[in-house]
């Protein structure tokens, strides 16, 4: 192939990019609806086959009460193999409610789409699935590429991230079609930690044996100032306690207290530090027990040596295709840190153009599409030439 043929074969099936967007758009996956979401994967996976044809290999991860983790493969062509496949990572669930489709239908607006999920991350999936499509359509080489699609990213994965990072462990190269940022892939995101601390004191009568009790609040209080101090705004590192519980009545000194912690970090490091502050902290009164609960639920994604190698080559692409490629950090986080904190190279933001996730005026642009399509095609065809033994892959 060459890449005029490339962008010739996408620009000519921008139409019926747009008839997959509509179709999938107009089937509503709310996160916490399981028939809908078992529709949404009936869906996506008939499409996927039906654009690419059958797969070398289909899993179905069940979810329990949450969405399937669809896993497909596609042995690729023009070599790749010896570097694993290149994982590409995407959620077919959306944060809109069963009927939003009524005051929010899909629409076309010149340039603009809206509808649910557009953006977050609908257009991603047809860019991903057109990407490798357009490959095979013009005869170039395709690395082997695996789809990782779940159904539960937008209440934080708790069924599928066994199965991201399982899937991501040999991957080449993870790219997540999460929509950008003002365009820009996101080559960092934090981590959060979620703990949960239980203090016991001693109950006595507040009035007659003020010496005998030990208060879980007069603790607590301790505590709320201990974890606040480890903030660290320079390091990227944010802690807050945002709720708290505790004591039975006004005169009796508390025998019980509560806080739940949300923690964000840019590094392993400081998610290790925090880890080890809350696990020594200990409280003036020893005779109060303290018990830490929680952990990471997301790691951060660090942008590592790989990461930035990643994005170079593909801001490289992208200034071939004629636009800039930019890049950025951001403090939310998604399963592109799963596949982060295996050590893989990780591209992340690499979905839609546009802007509005989570918000009504959702929108996503036609010539993103296209665009990204175009750049997710040449990026893989690119890691197809790095895994095979000649260079005629190209
Ligand atoms: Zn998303």
């Amino acid at each position: 192939m060459t890449r005029a043929e490339l962008r010739r074969f996408v620009g000519s099936s921008t139409g019926a990019m747009l008839v997959d967007l509509e179709q999938l758009v107009g089937i509503e996956t709310p996160s916490d609806d399981r028939p809908a979401l078992a529709a949404g994967a009936d869906w996506v996976q008939e499409w996927i086959e039906r654009r690419l044809g059958p797969p070398t290999t289909s899993r179905r991860e069940p979810g329990g009460p949450h969405g399937d983790t669809l896993v497909l493969t596609y042995a690729g062509t023009g070599g790749g193999a010896s570097a694993g496949p290149v994982c590409l990572l995407g959620h077919y669930d959306t944060v809109w409610p069963l009927g939003t489709l009524g005051s929010m239908p899909f629409a076309r607006d010149g340039d603009v789409l809206r509808g649910p999920g557009v953006f977050d991350m609908k257009a991603g999936l047809v860019q991903a699935v057109w990407a490798v499509r357009a490959l095979a359509e013009t005869g170039s080489a395709c690395p082997p590429v695996r789809f990782v699609l779940n159904g539960d990213e937008e209440i934080g994965s708790p069924a599928s991230r066994r199965h991201i990072e399982e899937q991501c462990r040999d991957a080449a190269a993870v790219l997540v079609f999460e929509p950008s940022a003002g365009g820009a892939v996101k080559t960092a995101r934090k981590g959060i930690g979620m703990f949960d601390v239980s203090l016991t004191g001693i109950e006595a009568h507040a009035g007659l044996d003020p010496g005998v009790g030990a208060s879980a609040i007069s603790a607590l209080a301790e505590l709320v100032q201990a974890a606040h101090g480890l903030t660290d705004l320079g390091a990227g590192t944010t802690v807050n306690v945002g709720v708290v519980s505790g004591g039975s009545r006004s005169n009796v000194t508390a025998g019980a207290a509560q806080a739940g912690i949300d923690v964000r970090v840019a590094t392993s490091a400081e998610a290790a530090r925090i880890d080890g502050a809350l696990q020594a902290w200990r409280p003036s009164d020893p005779r109060v027990g303290v018990r830490v609960d929680g952990g990471w639920p997301r790691p951060p994604m660090t942008r590592s040596a790989a990461i930035g190698a990643l994005f170079e080559r593909a801001a490289g692409l992208a200034s071939e295709l004629g636009f800039d490629l930019g890049e950025t950090s951001v403090g939310g986080a998604s399963d592109g840190n799963f596949a982060a904190a295996l050590g893989r190279p990780v591209l992340d933001g690499f979905g839609a153009v546009g802007d509005g996730a989570h918000s009504r005026h959702e929108q996503a642009t036609v010539s993103g599409l296209v665009q990204r399509t175009e750049l997710a095609a040449v990026l893989l065809a690119a890691l197809a030439a790095d895994g095979s033994a000649s260079t005629d892959a190209r």
